[in-house]
């Protein structure tokens, strides 16, 4: 009995110690199982974190298999999905600012309290020399306009916005001193540069600066305006003329016959010479604003070519000056792109010079020839006076006269070279000269030849097309 009662015992000890086991064996291996599982959480988030101020993607931790029953997991896992929508958000945002900030002509500087220079973009290096390595340094070292330093210190110091246009050197990319004429906004910044609280009065946290090159602007601005001198004074002088004359006609001419017809006659030279300028002045203001004065289309060039020469005959032969249009290898039928209106405007201002500059037994030529199969070439040469080397470079402007009253006794307006650049570079084409004073100028052109028959052929040179107007 007791054997039996013993054997029992021992059974039963033997069997709980053995349960024991299992249980502690099973609980050990869940347990290492789960410290596993921890142990593989904790490195996923910790590659997550580290990812998540890169652009490498997020392991999910929800993709593997997580059990409800773990609490800890799911919040890390919330959260970490919150993290990278927040970050992403906030990458995406820095993105734009910063490709809206490379974008911009303009060039923009943010400075904090002590003029340490915090932000340059792109635009902002060639117009103040700031460069990527001056973030982080000082304004005056980076700098060296005082104008600029001061407007900026007051910016911050005062609290307000100043605007201010001067000239700035800065050295380009290789080294040689640029000046500019620059137009500055400094702005304070009027909040805290680490959080949102405002800063407090009366200094900034900073200024913000817009710098813009208005160095082409001003210059357009002060042409207009000599544009509008220029124009008065050319009006003026043949009003000046009509005015004197009429008065001298009323007072005591209108009964004098010799005396009345010529002042009259003065007078109407005058109107024309009004006319002629006004004219000028509304298809240079046309051609210069971009409206469509012409309806370019294919045209034929030769005849137009002979007519505008030989329409110049008579007033060459008048002045005794030989006239002569010689064509170059020509292709029959070479049509350009262009309209007649245009082509007629650009000749005649050319041959009119020409003959107008060149003395008696001088020469005037007009040469056509192709430089290209995409281009045509035409040259108007004469063998005047010629253009000042220290003109040349100037006599397309408009008014732009290298002896005003020869011009004016001449009939000119000081407009007609300025036309032709307008219409020749609205063609798409170029135009240019060559001079020497007292040997003669030779004006070039191109205009757009109309590829029909890609290899226009030869057609024979000179005698046949050359023409004497
Ligand atoms: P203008 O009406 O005075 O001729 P343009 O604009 O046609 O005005 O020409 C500008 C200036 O260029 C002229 O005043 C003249 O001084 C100079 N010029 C133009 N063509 C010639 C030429 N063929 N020979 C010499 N000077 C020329």
């Amino acid at each position: 009995m007791n054997l039996e009662i013993s054997s029992l015992m021992w059974g039963l000890t033997i069997g709980f110690a053995a349960g024991s086991l299992i249980v502690a064996l099973l609980w050990h291996l869940i347990h290492k199982h789960r410290v596993r599982e921890v142990l593989e959480l904790g490195a996923i988030v910790r590659s997550n974190l580290e990812n998540l101020f890169t652009d490498q993607p997020l392991r999910t931790i929800r993709r593997r298999r997580l059990r409800d029953a773990d609490p800890i997991a799911v919040v890390i896992d919330d959260q970490l999905l919150i993290l990278r929508d927040q970050n992403a958000d906030t990458r995406r945002q820095v993105k734009q600012l910063r490709i809206v900030l490379e974008s911009m002509t303009e060039g923009v500087v943010a400075v904090d309290s002590r003029l340490r220079v915090i932000l340059a973009n792109p635009a902002a290096q060639p117009l103040l020399g700031i460069e990527a390595s001056s973030l982080g340094r000082l304004l005056p070292e980076v700098i060296r306009n005082p104008k600029l330093l001061q407007i900026a210190s007051d910016s911050v110091d005062q609290c307000k916005a100043i605007e201010a246009q001067f000239p700035l050197s800065t050295r380009d990319s290789l080294g040689r001193t640029v000046t500019r004429l620059i137009a500055v906004r400094i702005a304070p910044i009027l909040r805290s540069l680490e959080g949102e609280r405002p800063v407090s009065k009366p200094m900034a946290s900073g200024a913000v600066f817009v710098v813009q090159d208005v160095t082409e602007l001003r210059r357009l601005e002060r042409m207009r305006q000599d544009f509008v001198t220029n124009a008065s004074h050319e009006l003026k002088t043949p009003l000046a003329s009509i005015k004197l004359y009429s008065e001298s006609l009323l007072d005591w001419a209108l009964t004098d016959q010799d005396h009345s017809r010529e002042f009259v006659q003065r007078i109407e030279e005058q109107a024309d010479r009004l006319t002629n300028l006004v004219s000028d002045m509304l298809s240079l203001s046309r051609l210069e604003s971009g409206q469509e004065l012409f309806r370019h289309s294919p045209m034929v060039i030769e005849p137009l070519l002979r007519a505008r020469v030989a329409s110049y005959r008579d007033k060459a032969v008048m002045k005794n000056v030989g006239l002569e249009l010689e064509l170059h290898k020509l292709p029959d039928q070479l049509k350009v792109l262009a309209a007649d209106e245009a082509i007629r405007q650009i000749l005649d201002n050319l041959i009119d010079n020409a003959v107008k500059y060149t003395p008696a037994g001088g020469r005037v030529e007009v040469h056509a020839g192709l430089y290209s199969n995409e281009w045509l070439e035409i040259f108007v040469t004469d063998t005047g006076m010629g253009i000042p080397r220290s003109d040349l470079s100037r006599i397309f402007e408009r008014f732009y006269r290298v002896d005003k009253a020869r011009s004016r006794d001449l009939g000119g307006t000081g407009l007609g070279l300025a036309i032709v650049k307008h219409i020749v570079s609205s063609l798409g084409g170029e135009v240019g000269v060559e001079s020497r004073e007292g040997i003669g100028s030779r004006f070039r052109f191109t205009l757009p030849v109309v590829v029909e028959n890609p290899k226009p052929q030869a057609a024979e040179t000179s005698d046949l097309n050359k023409t004497k107007p």
